[in-house]
C-alpha cells in the first residue's frame, strides 16, 4: 500500500493515524518487549490506547510458547492481555490444520517446543517428536532401518532448540518427510515462521525459526504452508474473528519482511518502530522497498505525541 518513503511520526500524523484507526495489531519481540525484557513505556501506551476504546492484537512469529503461555508473560511484565488477543505462530499452527480439516486420526511431526505442542494437542491433534525427540540419537549402522509410519500426516516446524539429527532424519529421508515426498505425497509440510533470527535472550539475536524449515527445504526440495507473518493465514484468521475492517486497523511492528509486509498486504496501516531489528539506515537503504506508512523509536511514542 505504501509507495512513498516513510514518515516520521509527528504530532499532526498521529492524530490523524488515531483518528482513523480503531484497532492496532502489535508485533510484540521488539515491540512490546525484548526476549523477557519489556520495552520501555508499552503498558501505559496500551492502557491509554485500550482506555480510548482501541481494539488490541498481539501477534507474535514466535511458535516455541502457546497462546496461554504468552497471556502469563504478558501478566508477567503488568500487561494485562487476554488469550483470546494473542496470535502466535504456534495457534496459527493449529487453526490451519483446523481450516484444512486435517483428518483427528492422523498425528502431526513436530520440530517444535512445548508452545507448539500444546496448541495443536488443544486444537485436539496428537502431536508427535517436540521437544523429547531431541535427546535421541541416529544410529548409523549398516542394517539401520526405520519404518514408515503411515499415521503421520503434517510435519510441523518452528524454532526448536533441540533439533537434532535424528528429528532431520525423521522428517528429511526416514519415517515422515519421506512420506512427503515419495511414500505419501499428501503428508503436509507446515512451517510456523522462517524468521531468520530472534531474541530467545534480550542482549543478542539467535537462530530463528528460518534455518531449522530451510535444512528440511534444503533436502527435500519442498516449500513449506508458511502460517506466520507475512502470510495472510493469521490475518485472515483474526479479520474473520473480530470483523474489523483492514482499512482501520494499524500494523505496528519492527520487522520490514514480516510485520509491514503482513500489515500492507491486507491493506493496513503500517507503522515500524526502531526499537527492535530494524535501524533508520535499513529503512532508508535504497535497497529496502518495503516502507511502511510510518516509523518512530517506539511504542510510547505515540503516547508521548498524542500529549
Ligand atoms: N521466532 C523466535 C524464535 C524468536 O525468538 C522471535 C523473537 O524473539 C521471533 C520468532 C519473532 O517474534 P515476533 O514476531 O514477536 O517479533
Ligand atoms: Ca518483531
Amino acid at each position: 500500500k505504501a509507495t512513498r518513503p516513510s514518515q516520521p511520526l509527528s504530532p499532526q500524523n498521529v492524530r490523524d493515524l488515531f483518528a482513523s484507526v480503531d484497532a492496532f495489531l502489535f508485533d510484540c519481540d521488539g515491540v512490546i518487549w525484548k526476549g523477557n525484557t519489556l520495552i520501555d513505556g508499552v503498558p501505559q501506551t496500551l492502557e491509554m490506547l485500550r482506555s480510548k476504546g482501541k481494539k488490541l492484537v498481539f501477534v507474535t512469529n514466535n511458535s516455541t510458547k502457546s497462546r496461554r503461555q504468552y497471556a502469563e508473560k504478558f501478566h508477567s511484565l503488568g500487561i494485562p492481555v487476554c488469550e483470546d488477543e494473542i496470535f502466535s505462530s504456534s495457534f496459527a499452527a493449529a487453526m490451519y490444520l483446523k481450516l484444512i480439516d486435517f483428518p483427528r486420526d492422523k498425528k502431526v511431526y513436530v520440530i517444535g517446543e512445548e508452545g507448539l505442542l500444546e496448541e495443536l494437542e488443544r486444537a485436539g491433534y496428537t502431536g508427535l517428536g517436540g521437544p523429547d525427540d531431541g535427546k535421541k540419537m541416529v544410529q548409523l549402522k549398516p542394517n539401520s532401518l526405520f519404518e514408515h509410519d503411515m499415521s503421520v500426516g503434517a510435519v510441523v516446524v518452528g524454532l526448536d532448540q533441540y533439533i537434532n539429527y535424528y528429528k532431520l532424519h525423521m522428517v528429511i529421508t526416514c519415517r515422515y518427510g519421506t512420506l512427503c515426498i515419495r511414500e505419501n505425497p499428501g503428508c503436509l509440510f507446515i512451517a510456523t515462521n522462517q524468521d531468520a533470527v530472534g531474541h530467545m535472550t534480550d542482549l543478542q539475536e539467535w537462530p530463528g525459526a528460518g534455518c531449522m524449515v530451510a535444512a528440511i527445504c534444503g533436502s527435500t526440495q519442498k516449500e513449506p504452508i508458511v502460517v506466520g507473518k507475512p502470510s495472510t493465514f493469521m490475518m485472515d484468521f483474526l479479520l474473520q474473528k473480530f470483523q474489523i475492517d483492514t482499512s482501520k486497523m494499524c500494523m505496528v511492528g519492527d520487522r520490514l519482511d514480516t510485520d509491514i509486509l503482513f500489515g500492507q498486504n491486507a491493506g493496513c496501516t503500517t507503522l515500524l518502530v526502531l526499537s527492535g531489528v530494524t535501524n533508520l539506515s535499513t529503512l532508508q537503504d535504497p535497497s529496502n522497498n518495503i516502507q511502511p506508512d510510518y516509523h518512530t523509536n517506539k511504542v510510547s511514542d505515540i503516547l508521548k505525541l498524542l500529549e
